[in-house]
């Protein structure tokens, strides 16, 4: 691998970093405080080809490929994790569509998802299973030319934004298929968003299917293969969340430096402090383990070796990173980060769900060391 970043993936750091500088830092506090999605930032996200770095170009994407992807989610998480999260979503049913779709599939949805004109959304979670796929209850039923599906999705990010949704659900061959329900269609209806802890404003709502029609060439890969639909997805959208998570570390350690710097204990500034930089090296240590492994995750994509071991690798260990960062950013900011007068609780309630989303972590420690079982 080289660890060396080559002049595009040095265009896509400088571009993210000027657009979260200039746009994402000071919206920030407000999305987070009034929940609200930043439907102007996700457009602009699209001018700036944030979202078609991975993406070929015939669809519009510019083919950097996934490290490009890391980068750029990395730069926006560390201002915002809602806004740069948006890519890591985006991507769920990007890829979906990129290596299951057909051409006519690729052609209608690709290009617009790519320019930011539209989003999408990915919805397999439901009431009673969020780690277990393979037990979802929303059906599909073939009748004619269409299916009917019916169904309740509780957890479904962007779906007001979006105008396609990736739906997981058990056809008539009682295995799970996924398909492309456009979210314009009679009986998809997108319940209130809901409160989330952190990041707020992603827009992420229960949405009901009411036996919604949909024609069966909306069918995305092989009836039955909804699994690996949901696999292949999910190994991209794992590698955007530990990059997820280096932005937040990141954030959470640029805070506390500019914290410490300007606090003054006994009439010096606190990084004087040997418990102080002791934090703080310990935070930039285990951010830039995160961040490499992040690296060499995406590049194994980047070469088509990526396995689901690698992808739950890098979010296991960047997301328990982010949480313990931010952690420590906590304490270094004492009580005053305790309150909402300072940002740093926001990337403190933010970390969570990196370790919950997309695969719990206890399941992710689980494929890794059966993985590991299985070689010996
Ligand atoms: C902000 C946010 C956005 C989301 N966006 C989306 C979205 O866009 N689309 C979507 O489909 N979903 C989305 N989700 C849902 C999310 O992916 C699921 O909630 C997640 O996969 C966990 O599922 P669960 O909540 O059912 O947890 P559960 O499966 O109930 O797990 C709870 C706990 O039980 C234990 N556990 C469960 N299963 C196992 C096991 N097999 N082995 C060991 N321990 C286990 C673990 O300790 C785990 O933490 C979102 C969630 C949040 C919070």
């Amino acid at each position: 691998m080289d660890f060396d970043f080559n002049d595009d993936e040095r265009d896509v750091i400088s571009t993210a970093q000027r657009f979260a500088a200039s746009k994402v830092r000071t919206r920030a506090r407000a999305i987070d405080e009034n929940n609200e999605f930043p439907t102007d930032l996700a457009q602009e996200m699209g001018r700036l080809g944030l979202f078609g770095l991975h993406m070929p170009e015939e669809y519009g994407g510019t083919g950097l490929g996934y490290k490009a992807y890391v980068l750029a989610i990395e730069q926006v998480c560390a201002a915002s994790m809602t806004v740069g999260a948006i890519i890591a979503i985006n991507a769920l049913t990007q890829e979906s569509i990129l290596r299951f779709g057909t051409d006519e599939q690729k052609r209608r949805y690709l290009p617009t998802l790519i320019s930011g004109e539209s989003l999408s959304t990915f919805a397999f979670t439901e009431g009673q299973t969020g780690s277990d796929p393979r037990a979802i209850t929303t059906t599909a039923v073939p009748d004619g030319d269409t299916y009917v599906i019916s169904g309740e999705k509780t957890f479904a990010s962007l779906a007001p934004s979006a105008c396609v949704a990736v739906i997981f659900a058990k056809d008539d061959s009682g295995k799970t298929s996924a398909f492309l329900v456009d979210t314009n269609s009679e009986g998809f209806v997108i319940e209130g968003e809901l409160e989330t802890m952190g990041i707020r404003g992603e827009d992420v709502c229960p949405v009901r299917l009411n036996d919604v029609r949909i024609p069966r060439s909306n069918l995305l890969g092989e009836q039955g293969q909804g699994y690996n639909v949901l696999l292949t997805a999910i190994n991209v959208g794992q590698i955007g969340i530990a990059a997820e998570s280096v932005g937040v570390a990141t954030g959470a350690l640029a805070m506390s430096l500019d914290y410490a710097r300007n606090r003054m204990v006994r009439d010096k500034p606190m990084t004087d402090l040997p418990t102080i930089q002791s934090l703080l090296g310990e935070m930039s240590a285990r951010t830039d383990a995160a961040r490499w492994l992040t690296y060499r995750t995406a590049d194994l994509k980047d070469k088509a070796r990526l396995t689901g071991r690698d992808s739950a690798t890098a979010k296991l260990f960047a997301s328990q990173v982010a949480n313990d960062v931010a952690d420590m950013a906590m304490q270094i900011h004492g009580s005053y980060g305790y309150t909402k007068d300072l940002e740093i609780e926001r990337l403190y309630r933010d970390a969570k769900v990196t370790q919950i989303y997309e695969v719990v972590s206890e399941v992710q420690r689980l494929i890794i060391g059966g993985s590991l079982a299985r070689e010996s």
